[in-house]
């Protein structure tokens, strides 16, 4: 059992966060036991975290971690930098020594940065991604991962057969669904590009049949748009994924930015998520998410680093540009907080897990160094938003087990 006395912003709902002064915070095992107000009395055992805010640990819906190592290799262009930067980056995990390699150097970062939930694209090779499975249970990572998929109009040292990519994802799913309480996996296609119809098809039944989570990209670029209007003859992006069965509440499409109205409909009709990853649409010049539009329609909109086309894996960072990257939109703090914690979870079906910090949930929290300065109390939650990457996480928990010491 641990017991910390020190402050906590722990999220509501979208719109408010709750800022609780000099509490005390217990877990036991996995689960949080207590949160509540410091008292001499009780809790003269508490360990002493007043240079710190207990914040839940956030939650990254879409990110690479093969791609880990070329963060910032900058290529405007996402077809040119798919070429140039991503998939010689990916073709180095076919060695099996070099995917466990990237996979702890990754899961290192992900924790340093107080993250404690993602949803991974590994590279297009079995071992890679049974490798970052192996990693993340023993390192104890909490984790949607799946193989990227890429059958078509693909490099040779990176292209599978149709067969291969959709019997090894079965079997990588049959082995890791359920097989713990914090890794699933999750299907992945790359994008549209590089997926022929008969496998995006029999992902769409398969994943369908059986409830699986399914991750992808959409509308990411105008050009890839293009491509895809000719490639398989048929209009908008969004029709090709929803005619062969790819639309479900378990199917994540990260970026979605210039979708038409048919296409916003389609999503939220079925009950689709969207990965939000502001920092890659500008680092690749894509563009700008409609996020009025899509909250509009109720899609949900959960936030992801995307690294490598994203800078770093610090979920502080996306959510400062989450406000940035909307030109005439005000995103809130306390928004920008829900998106990185409860939202996020919330997106993933794991909200009554995790994602805030109270009684009865997982004990997934990460440690934050106060700034120096004095912050009023009222005023740390945006400070933390626009500034907190800045600031260092001094230990990350998940499921009650400290898998990070800054
Ligand atoms: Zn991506």
């Amino acid at each position: 059992m641990r017991k910390i006395r020190t402050d906590l912003l722990t999220p509501l709902d979208r719109d408010r966060t709750l800022f609780l002064k000099d509490h005390a915070l217990a877990w036991e095992g996995s689960a949080i036991t207590a949160v509540r107000p410091y008292d001499p009395a009780l809790d003269a055992d508490c360990e002493d975290w007043r240079d710190c805010l207990a914040l839940p640990g956030f939650v990254d819906v879409h990110t690479h971690l093969s791609q880990y190592r070329i963060r910032g290799r900058y290529e405007p262009a996402l077809l040119d930098w798919l070429e140039k930067y991503v998939f010689p980056a990916e073709a180095l995990s076919r060695d099996p020594a070099y995917a466990e390699l990237i996979a702890e150097e990754f899961f290192h970062a992900l924790f340093a940065a107080g993250t404690t939930t993602a949803m991974i694209y590994t590279a297009p090779f079995q071992e890679a991604c049974e490798a970052a499975f192996a990693k993340a249970e023993e390192l104890g990572a909490r984790a949607f991962i799946g193989m990227t998929l890429m059958d078509r109009n693909s490099p040779a040292d990176l292209l599978q057969t149709t067969d291969y990519a959709f019997s090894c994802s079965v079997e990588l799913y049959e082995r890791h669904h359920g097989s713990s309480g914090l890794l699933d996996y999750i299907f992945t296609p790359r994008f549209a590009l590089s997926c022929s119809e008969e496998l995006m098809r029999r992902l769409g039944r398969f994943t369908h049949d059986r409830g699986a989570w399914l991750q992808t990209h959409l509308s990411e670029n105008p050009q890839e748009i293009e491509q895809v209007r000719r490639l398989f003859e048929r209009a908008p992006y969004t029709q090709v994924y929803a005619d062969l069965g790819l639309l479900s509440p378990r199917s994540v499409f990260a970026h979605a930015i210039h979708l038409t109205e048919p296409e916003i409909a389609l999503l939220a009709s079925h009950e689709c998520k969207v990965a939000h990853c502001p920092d890659s649409n500008f680092f690749l010049k894509s563009g700008e998410l409609n996020y009025p539009a899509l909250e509009k329609a109720k899609i949900p909109i959960g936030l992801g680093s995307d690294v490598a086309a994203g800078s770093t894996l610090n979920m502080l960072y996306h959510a400062k540009l989450a406000n940035y990257r909307q030109s005439s939109y005000s995103l809130q703090p306390e928004r920008l907080f829900y998106h990185i914690t409860l939202g996020n979870a919330e997106l993933l079906g794991l909200g009554d897990r995790v994602g805030s910090l109270e009684p009865g949930k997982e004990a997934d929290l990460c440690l934050l160094q106060r700034p120096a300065e004095t912050v009023p109390d009222e005023e740390l939650l945006s400070a933390l938003c626009f500034w907190g990457h800045e600031l260092p996480v001094r230990e990350t928990v998940i499921a009650g087990r400290t898998v990070y010491r800054g």
